[in-house]
């Protein structure tokens, strides 16, 4: 064992007093919640019911829930947030949101962060669609806009390529990500596709009457842009305008009030750019949240930049937010630097 792992292993046991010790609180990020999984493959984005309220009963134990508005007026300086919060986000707008998580969470504070198109609409991410036809299909994938042939063989290979089909379209321009994803789906029929989706409904989304009743309830509604388009460096300008400014148009729109946050999509150092930072400085939206690893200290990080930490199990989840503490300097670095690049 490395020090690092025996130095956050014991953390992770410390529990409440270890949290303390460390400055801010945290952003946790969560998708969906379901009661069965028929294929943890294919529903990477989803969290079975008992895990997931494991995960609560021992954050309460150990964290005080707070709301987005809090981490908002501490990351403006109009009010300051004691050690040892926990914020819940959920991104995407899956249906299990309204359906599942809201009764599950009850009265404790969290926020849902959509993509407007998909609400509007109800068409599913790029990463399911790439895996229930790698997954799922027969034959010789072919990809003409990656020049990709790719015979579909046995699980582990099939895995292996949806994942890397998933992280080659993430960064790819806007109209080159839509002619590779049509030629993935095409492999599929209409009507495998149709049987699939149903199999999978976990990864369908909320309609814009789930995301009004989540609104009257409390919960927090802020963007994920409008499609899901990643608002990485070499996405045109023109389309991340568009992007921020749809989906700060359709929230308000849709819901009577002018959306204050922003979660990056897939929100990872690469995915975001200058040209999109001057957007959301542009917009109604007045801070962003990223999946770069670490504890949240806002107010002292710049606002469009905000450290989420993944879930997934509950022991992971002990393991990330034991190690924000330690990790401090290392994501403090990474949030400098990307500041300095992207002008947040
Ligand atoms: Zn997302």
């Amino acid at each position: 064992m490395r020090p690092l792992d025996r130095a956050t292993t014991a953390l992770a046991g410390l529990g409440v007093a270890a949290t303390r010790r460390v400055p801010g609180g945290a952003i946790l990020f969560y998708h969906g919640v379901v009661d069965r999984i028929v294929d943890a493959r294919v529903q990477k984005n989803q969290l079975a019911t008992p895990d997931f309220m494991k995960q609560i009963a021992w954050l309460e134990r150990h964290f005080r829930f707070v709301g987005v508005d809090e981490v908002l007026a501490a990351a403006e300086g109009e009010a300051t947030l004691a050690p040892g919060w926990i914020c819940l986000t959920f991104d995407d707008g899956y249906a299990s949101n309204h359906d599942r998580v809201a009764d599950l969470l009850g009265a404790r504070p969290w926020a849902c962060y959509v993509s407007t198109a998909h609400v509007d609409d109800g068409h599913r991410v790029m990463g399911y669609r790439v895996r229930r036809t790698v997954l799922y299909g027969e034959g010789v994938l072919r990809v003409p806009t990656l020049g990709l042939t790719a015979p579909l063989g046995d699980d582990a290979g099939r895995a292996k390529l949806a994942h890397w089909l998933a992280g080659q379209l993430k960064h790819l321009p806007r109209a080159r990500h839509d002619a590779a994803l049509a030629e993935i789906e095409g492999h599929l029929s209409a009507d495998r596709r149709a049987d699939l989706d149903a199999r999978f409904a976990s990864e369908g989304f909320m309609g814009w009457e789930e995301v009004r009743a989540l609104a009257r309830a409390g919960v927090h509604i802020g963007g994920h842009a409008h499609e899901h388009v990643l608002l990485h460096p070499g996405q045109a300008p023109a389309e991340v305008q568009a992007q921020v400014a749809t989906s700060a148009a359709r929230l308000t729109a849709e819901l009577g009030v002018a959306p204050t946050t922003f979660a990056w999509p897939n929100g990872g150092a690469r995915d975001v750019s200058a040209a999109a930072v001057a957007a959301l400085a542009a917009s109604p939206y007045r801070l962003a949240l990223t999946t770069i690893a670490g504890g949240a200290v806002p107010g002292r990080q710049p606002r469009w930049l905000l450290p989420r930490i993944g879930t997934g199990t509950l022991p992971a989840l002990q393991r990330g937010l034991a190690r924000r503490g330690l990790e401090a300097g290392r994501c403090a670095r990474a949030l400098s630097t990307l500041a300095a690049t992207v002008g947040a």
